[in-house]
């Protein structure tokens, strides 16, 4: 376990007491505000208010600026505080420590000029508004960017984009104002330098969201993954984020820490999981036997706390590094996190559902939102192959090099 600074364990004993007193006893009125159609429950709007009054704030940005609200957490501080937000799927917003946000913050304030700053990045930071990133098309396969065909042509002082993105979460959500598009603006320079990033504001004409997609037959007001259609929007020159074909190499800088805080938040729900499981198999019997007497039961268990507690030292581990040696050099472990987290969540997911026999697969127990959440998990952020393939590059040329040779007998050295 990697020891953190007393201010951190006092800031996560802080978030956890007012998780634990304001979030979850609210946690039906929730879900009832939530199920009448309302996008930001009002229960929600009422704790942030209280949370940001308390400073418990921007949690989960290490960079913010001397005049930025927040608390300046490091990766690894923010492990802990991260977990106890993943115990419930809407608490991290209540910090305004939540995805889409935090990331496009993060680009915001990595390539952001002042100005945009000022119209997009501050806003954010004091939760006025929601944001989303659209780069996943349906007509390609986009876990390769290189493959993104959305056009975004100059047009004197404006860019022009055409094109269809899907899956942009957030997007048609009524707080959203801004959407980051990542669309292709040079054609015929390298794979890598084609694409750029477009700050685009939701009520600019020709945006059409053409529906919402259910994930695993689901819609809910405050999950929308729409579809989207850009035809015609026109944006000024300005508002090009960042460097034009730079757009590949800012997508990497935004997807590491981003990942990171979905792993860290998984972490926090699987433990509730676990408890879940638990509990469930105290209560009942079968074949007068009660169900934690089982040892498949006892194995379901142990075989989650195993792999939770292996993900947590990773997660960990990952975190120092992006702290330490940058979002770069911690591609490996952050891919390592990335495959191992989505798959022991899915595991830990499937046997609480197990567990909880038909109740499970019901929305009665938080285990079947997890286990779709885990299984998308195994997608989004880059699919499980993408990233062994990317462990299995470095690891190949970490190992060059090495007296392996010495091991194989029968061989000359
Ligand atoms: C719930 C959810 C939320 C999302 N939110 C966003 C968002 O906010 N913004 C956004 O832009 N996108 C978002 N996405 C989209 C997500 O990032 C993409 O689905 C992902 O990048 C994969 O792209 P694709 O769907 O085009 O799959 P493809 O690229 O077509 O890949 C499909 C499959 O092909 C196989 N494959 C691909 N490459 C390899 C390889 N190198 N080796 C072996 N097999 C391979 C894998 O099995 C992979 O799953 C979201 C997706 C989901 C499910």
């Amino acid at each position: 376990m990697f020891s953190l600074p007393q201010q951190a364990l006092a800031i996560k004993s802080d978030v956890e007491d007012f998780f634990n007193k304001q979030i979850l006893p609210n946690n039906h009125l929730w879900h009832e505000q939530s199920q009448q159609g309302q996008a930001i429950p009002a229960i929600e709007n009422t704790i942030r208010t209280k949370a940001k009054e308390l400073g418990l704030w921007n949690m989960a940005l290490p960079q913010l600026s001397d005049s930025e609200p927040g608390l300046r957490l490091s990766n690894l501080e923010f492990t802990g505080v991260a977990e106890v937000l993943g115990r419930l799927g809407w608490a991290s917003r209540v910090f305004n420590c939540h995805a889409p946000d935090v990331p496009n913050m993060e680009l915001l304030q990595l390539f952001g000029s002042d100005s945009q700053k000022s119209r997009w990045l501050e806003p954010l930071l004091d939760a006025q508004f929601g944001s989303a990133f659209a780069m996943t098309e349906p007509d390609v396969a986009s876990s390769d960017p290189a493959n993104l065909e959305t056009s975004i042509i100059r047009d004197g002082d404006q860019w022009v984009i055409n094109g269809t993105k899907w899956f942009a979460t957030n997007a048609s959500n009524e707080n959203c104002r801004l959407i980051i598009v990542v669309g292709v603006t040079d054609p015929e320079a390298a794979k890598s330098r084609r694409q750029s990033m477009i700050l685009v504001p939701t009520d600019t004409p020709g945006i059409k969201v053409k529906r919402n997609l259910p994930v695993f037959d689901h819609t809910s007001a405050n999950g929308l993954h729409p579809e989207l259609e850009f035809t015609d929007v026109r944006v000024p020159v300005t508002n090009l984020l960042g460097q034009q074909g730079a757009g590949f190499a800012m997508g990497q800088a935004r997807l590491g820490p981003a990942r990171l805080h979905h792993c860290m938040r998984a972490i926090g729900e699987c433990e509730v999981l676990i408890s879940l499981m638990v509990k469930r198999s105290t209560e009942r019997t079968t074949f007068g036997k009660r169900i934690d007497e089982y040892s498949s039961t006892q194995a379901a268990i142990s075989l989650s706390r195993i792999e939770l507690d292996q993900c947590r030292l990773l997660v960990q581990q990952t975190a120092h590094q992006l702290d330490t040696v940058g979002n770069k050099i911690a591609r490996k472990q952050i891919s390592m996190i990335k495959v191992a987290v989505a798959r022991s969540y899915q595991s830990i997911a499937d046997r609480t559902i197990q567990l909880y026999g038909a109740r499970g697969v019901t929305n009665d127990t938080p285990a079947a939102s997890a286990f779709s959440r885990a299984r998308a998990f195994r997608i989004y952020d880059g699919p499980d192959e993408v990233h062994l393939q990317t462990i299995a590059r470095l690891e190949q040329q970490e190992q060059s090099g090495s007296l392996l040779d010495h091991y194989l007998l029968n061989q000359e050295v």
